[in-house]
C-alpha cells in the first residue's frame, strides 16, 4: 500500500503533504471516505497523510492511486489547453499466423482531434475521462492508466477511438511534491491508442495482402513438397511397421493388406474416417493421410489430415471450404488440411450429420 501523499483541503483542491501544516493542522481530508487525517512529517519515513486515530476503511488504500490520476487529470488538462493534445498517429500490425506461415505488415494513419475534448469526472477508474470527436469519423474515448504491475488494464467495450493516458506508478522521491509529478509525467507518461475502427480500410487491405502472400506461399510449398515426394527420399521405409492398436475383435490387417477405399484418396491403413454432412448437403470425409504415399513430403512421425468430398467430388468443391481450413490438391482429389483441430472446428459449426466408421461404405446414403 502506498502511503498517501496527498489529499484535499477544505476547498476541494489537492494539497501535497510538503504543502500544508503538520499534524492534525494540516486541515486536509481523505480524498476516499473524507475523514479528517495528519500530515506526518517525519525525519524517519517519506512524508505523508494518516488518518486520524487510524479510522481508514479498506477502501482507503486506493486514495493514493486515485490522486495520482487526479494529477494526471489536471497535468492533461493543461497540456491540452496551452498547446492542444498532439495525438499520435494510430498504428496497427497485422499478423497471419499459421503452420507454414509467419506474416505481418504494419499500418499506421494519422488521427486529429476535431474542436475540443469534453472532459468529466470519471465514477470508475475505467470510466473514459474525457470524450471528443476525431477527424476519422469516429468518436474518441480518452482513458487514464496507471501501471502498477504488468496487468493490463480491461476498458469497457466502445464502438469508436480509445485512447490511454498512462504511466507507471511512480517512485517515492517524485510523490514529494507538485514539481516532481510534473516532470515525471512530462518525461514518463505518454499517450496510447487502445483501439481505433478500421475506418479506412487499411487494415483490411493489409490482412487481404497478406492472405493473398499466404496462398501463394501456401501452393508453392506444397509444390514443392509434392515435387520432392516420391518413396527415393523416404529414409525410414524399412521401419518396421508401427504396432496395431487392439481395436474391436481382432487386431487389425498389417498396412499391407489393410483395404484400400477409392472415396478417400491416400488415406492412411487402418485409420478411421469421420463423415461430416453439412448444411449445405455437401459432405465431407476427414482422415489421416498415408505417410509414406507417393505424393508425401512429411516425416513419418507427423500426421497430417485431409477431407474428401464424399462420395465424389461434387462441381466446386475445390472451393467449397475456405482456405483456413486447407489447400485444394485437385490432383489428389483432396483438401489438405492446415491442421487438424481448425477442420474439425469449422466442419463441427456447420454440421447437420455426422459419423465415425473404419469403413466409408457405413456413411453411404447418409
Ligand atoms: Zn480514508
Amino acid at each position: 500500500m502506498t502511503p498517501l501523499f496527498a489529499a484535499l483541503d477544505a476547498t476541494g483542491a489537492l494539497r501535497f503533504v510538503s504543502e500544508v501544516e503538520r499534524g492534525a493542522d494540516c486541515g486536509c481530508v481523505c480524498p476516499v471516505c473524507g475523514s479528517s487525517l495528519v500530515a506526518r512529517q517525519g525525519a524517519a519515513n517519506e512524508w505523508h497523510f494518516a488518518h486520524e486515530a487510524s479510522l481508514e476503511q479498506p477502501e482507503c488504500e486506493a486514495a493514493a492511486l486515485r490522486v495520482l490520476r487526479r494529477l494526471m487529470l489536471e497535468h492533461l488538462q493543461a497540456r491540452a489547453a496551452a498547446a492542444g493534445l498532439g495525438l499520435p498517429a494510430f498504428r496497427q500490425r497485422v499478423a497471419i499466423v499459421r503452420a507454414l506461415v509467419n506474416l505481418h505488415e504494419d499500418v499506421q494513419w494519422d488521427v486529429r482531434l476535431i474542436g475540443e475534448l469534453q472532459w468529466q469526472a470519471p465514477s470508475e477508474a475505467h470510466d473514459p475521462v474525457a470524450r471528443g470527436r476525431l477527424d476519422t469519423g469516429v468518436d474518441l474515448h480518452l482513458h487514464l492508466h496507471v501501471a502498477v504491475d504488468d496487468t493490463p488494464p480491461i476498458w469497457p467495450e466502445c464502438e469508436g477511438a480509445q485512447l490511454v493516458y498512462r504511466c507507471r506508478w511512480p517512485p517515492a522521491s517524485v510523490l514529494r511534491d507538485r514539481r516532481g509529478v510534473a516532470r515525471y509525467l512530462d518525461q514518463q507518461a505518454e499517450l496510447l491508442w487502445h483501439q481505433h475502427p478500421d475506418t479506412h480500410g487499411l487494415v483490411a487491405g493489409a490482412r487481404a495482402r497478406l492472405e493473398t502472400r499466404s496462398g501463394q506461399l501456401y501452393r508453392n510449398w506444397l509444390a514443392m513438397a509434392d515435387a520432392a515426394g516420391g518413396p527415393s527420399h523416404i529414409d525410414d521405409i524399412d521401419a518396421p511397421p508401427p504396432k496395431p492398436l487392439f481395436y474391436g475383435p481382432g487386431t487389425l490387417p498389417t498396412p499391407e493388406q489393410a483395404p484400400r477405399y477409392a472415396c478417400a484418396p491416400d488415406h492412411a491403413p487402418n485409420v478411421s474416417f469421420t463423415f461430416y454432412r453439412l448444411a449445405d448437403n455437401q459432405s465431407w470425409l476427414l482422415y489421416r493421410l498415408h505417410s509414406t504415399g507417393p505424393t508425401d513430403w512429411r516425416s513419418k512421425s507427423e500426421k497430417f489430415y485431409a477431407l474428401a468430398p464424399y462420395p465424389r467430388p461434387f462441381e466446386g468443391w475445390t472451393q467449397a471450404l475456405p482456405e483456413t481450413v486447407g489447400v485444394a490438391d485437385p490432383f489428389i482429389g483432396v483438401i489438405r488440411c492446415r491442421s487438424f483441430l481448425d477442420a474439425v472446428t469449422h466442419l463441427s459449426r456447420r454440421t447437420v450429420l455426422t459419423r465415425s466408421s473404419r469403413d466409408p461404405a457405413a456413411f453411404a446414403g447418409l
